[in-house]
């Protein structure tokens, strides 16, 4: 399979637009026009994993963590990082990362880690803001269908989990064709007034440009009116965290022992807030920037990881921090990667890292 047919469904998961502004998801090493025949995938990108990918004949190796943060100006070999990106050009290895655009998304890292937690429903605990967009597009009447369609298929029209949503409203629309138009209505030099729907859509940011494209190709003008309007809504759908409530509250002690249980690790934790825990928000990886949203959404616990001593104070009785490490908390994207891609394509090889990469041990 061509490596592009893989990151076309990666990113149809996780579009790389949603990605924070400091990190470096996507293709690192290699050429979307690649072949491979399977894909492993790993949390981080290590050497050792690199070296699974060359025994088991796999030339693409699609993990959370971007080797690559900032720009490499050497490439001798000194750091893990180079050697992980020499060894992976040496043998033809494509290098994809799928990082925070993965945390950004509804069904992303959060909700694998609800999954595993027993929390069925639950929603964004940080929703993006400035994500949304309005699409106003004027069209004739006759041709409103086949454009909304266009716009449906390129991803516009999408409400939280509702799609093909749109409003119409009808009106005239003048133009004078000048010298040099083509107009498919109307003649040069003199005004035209034709029947025109004005239709509204919601569009995230990084559908933008698809649909506009889309919107152009469907709509019969040569010179097609439309706005993009900025819009203050948050994006129910994106954004950074999860939060939900327990099917049955347990006691706290119940709640850390089934934490350790399903992460496995053992766990720092600030004393309980309340006796029963029903609600809790999560943030795999470093989440402390989550801390205030966690608190008012009323969870009584917040799990994440890369806690520092200073910052378990914040906890200001107002909710019990855990802190079940990077590696433990992220530990289950692997399985969200892999199931994606199986899913996707039953019949490839989809293979999930046999090495370890956590870098921490504990005593
Ligand atoms: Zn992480």
């Amino acid at each position: 399979m061509k490596i592009k047919e893989i990151i076309q469904e990666l990113e149809s998961i996780a579009p790389p637009t949603l990605q924070e502004s400091y990190d470096n998801s996507g293709l690192l090493v290699g050429n979307n026009d690649w072949e491979t025949d399977g894909v492993l995938v790993a949390l981080d990108c290590l050497e050792s994993v690199v070296d699974e990918a060359i025994e088991k004949n796999i030339h693409l190796v699609v993990t959370h963590h971007p080797i690559v943060f900032s720009g490499l100006k050497r490439f001798n070999g000194k750091s893990y990082i180079e050697r992980v990106v020499i060894k992976a050009i040496k043998h033809d290895i494509a290098l994809y990362a799928i990082h925070t655009n993965l945390d950004n998304v509804a069904w992303g890292v959060n909700a694998k880690i609800m999954e595993v937690l027993g929390v069925d429903t639950h929603q964004v605990l940080a929703p993006m803001k400035g994500a949304l967009k309005k699409f106003q597009v004027y069209v004739p009447e006759t041709n409103a269908e086949e454009l909304a369609e266009a716009v449906y298929a390129a991803g516009g029209g999408k409400v939280s989990l509702y799609e093909e949503c749109s409003f119409t409203t009808s009106g005239t629309g003048t133009f004078k064709p000048t010298g040099g138009t083509n107009p498919v209505v109307g003649e040069i030099g003199s005004r035209e007034q034709v029947p025109e729907v004005k239709m509204e859509f919601i569009v995230s940011h990084f559908a933008q440009k698809a649909v506009e494209r889309a919107a152009k190709s469907a709509h019969p003008y040569e010179e097609v009116a439309y706005e993009w309007i900025a819009l203050e809504n948050t994006a129910t759908l994106y954004g950074a965290g999860a939060v939900g409530e327990l099917p049955e509250a347990m006691s706290f002690d119940e709640f850390l022992a089934h934490c350790k249980e399903v992460f496995g690790t053992t766990i720092r934790y600030t004393p309980a807030v309340n006796t029963q825990v029903k609600r809790i928000a999560v943030c795999g990886g470093s989440g402390s920037f989550l801390l205030g949203a966690a608190k008012s959404s009323g969870a009584d616990v917040f799990i994440t990881a890369d806690y520092k001593y200073h910052q378990f104070f914040d906890a200001e009785n107002h909710i019990s921090i855990f802190d079940v490490g990077h590696f433990e908390s992220e530990q289950f994207t692997i399985d969200l990667i892999a199931e994606g891609l199986s899913k996707k394509f039953p019949k490839f090889a989809v293979l999930k890292t046999e090495v370890n990469t956590n870098p921490i041990q504990y005593y």
